[in-house]
């Protein structure tokens, strides 16, 4: 049997044990979580496996969606671009009947000065005089109307930009942490290296990962654990600058791109983020009892010119490792790696 068949298999097996109707989006989704085809995906699902959630119709929709479709954001951008198409032909049409009126007055000018030239008596010299002024208070009236219509549309334009900039920043959040969601860190990783490579300014990242959180959903549940993860959002937001971007990596994964900033104030960045989150007292608001802290484990890493952004996170992912390995709880950055560690993980 070939591997897609078996993953096939697996994926109808699976969603037999959960319950899970076997229609073409869950399809979709347990097939590859079986063929493993997509690490985010997996790792999403393991977690609510592990959670023990229920695989309801709105958290399988859910999974299809944010793995499957761009749906949300495609909507919205074609709804924003249908309405800015119809602006753009209304604006267009208002111009030509203004490239109407125009000539047709600039007609009347040159039939009344024909007139004149010809030498015509005073009393119709008066009379052509106001035909003129007739004339060109209609243009101005006409003109007038134009403008504001022109005015409206130009507003509707402005309007739509705000549309479509919600869109787009929508698109590129997390839903939990409002931070930059992974598609908006790839973005960033590509522009920043970009313009490092050619500033030759220094460039750092931080990955940082909560320790033993499985422990900590495990104890006092998921929700509680949602909690934490805005918490540490908060604290990421307190302790950046604003060209500093913070964002949800994976599940409990998180990690800052440092624009500008050397390795040592990098590690800086990382130490009080790690001592804010670690000195927390985390509190069951309904309850008022005291939870376990939290810690975090981090690890930094510089850019070097010119090398694969995947070597540059390797080596942050790879100090994070270390970190973990060697207690927890700490910074530590890409000089402190074990040479071999560097040759097994890169
Ligand atoms: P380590 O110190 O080695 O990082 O241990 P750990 O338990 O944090 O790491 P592990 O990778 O074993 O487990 C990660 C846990 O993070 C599993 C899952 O319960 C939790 N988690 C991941 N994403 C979310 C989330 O969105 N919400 C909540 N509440 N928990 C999450
Ligand atoms: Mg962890
Ligand atoms: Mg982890």
């Amino acid at each position: 049997m070939s591997d897609a068949n078996i993953s096939a298999e697996k994926a109808m097996a699976c969603m037999r044990e959960r319950d899970i109707p076997a229609l073409p989006d869950n399809f979709t989704v347990w097939y590859h979580y079986c063929a493993g085809t997509y690490p985010d995906l997996k790792r999403t699902v393991d977690i609510l496996i592990d959670n023990g959630q229920e695989f309801s119709p709105s958290v399988n929709a859910n999974l299809f969606e944010r793995f499957f479709t761009h749906e949300s954001e495609e909507k919205g951008a074609h709804s924003a671009t249908t309405k800015l198409e119809g602006v753009i032909k209304r604006a267009s049409e208002y111009l030509n009947e203004a490239g109407e009126g125009a000539a047709q007055f600039g007609e009347h000018l040159a039939d009344a000065s024909g007139a004149l030239a010809d030498g015509a008596p005073g009393n119709d010299a008066r009379t052509i005089i106001e035909g003129i002024i007739g004339a060109s208070q209609q243009m101005e009236k006409h003109s007038h109307a134009l403008e504001q219509r022109l005015a409206s549309a130009s507003d509707e334009v402005v309007q739509l930009r705000k549309e479509i900039e919600i869109t787009r920043r929508e698109a590129s959040t997390d839903g939990l942490t409002g931070l930059a969601n992974r598609k908006l860190f790839d973005l960033t990783m590509r522009e920043t290296c970009a313009h490092a490579m050619e500033s030759g300014d220094p460039l750092c990242l931080l990955m940082l990962d909560i320790d033993f959180f499985k422990k900590f959903n495990d104890n006092y549940g998921h929700q509680t654990g949602d909690k934490v993860l805005k918490l540490l959002a908060l604290v990421l937001n307190e302790s950046i600058k604003t060209h500093d971007v913070a964002a949800r990596y994976g599940g409990e994964e998180f990690a800052v791109v440092l624009p500008g900033s050397m390795l040592d104030d990098a590690m800086a960045v990382g130490e009080l983020i790690r001592d804010r989150i670690a000195k927390k007292n985390i509190v069951n608001r309904t309850t008022g009892k005291k939870l376990g802290g939290i810690t975090l484990s981090v690890g930094a890493s510089t850019y070097v010119p010119g090398e694969a952004l995947t070597d540059f996170i390797e080596r942050a992912d790879v100090a994070l490792y270390t970190a973990k390995q060697t207690g927890r709880n700490r910074v530590v950055s890409e000089k402190d790696i074990p040479e071999q560690k560097l040759a097994v993980g890169g």
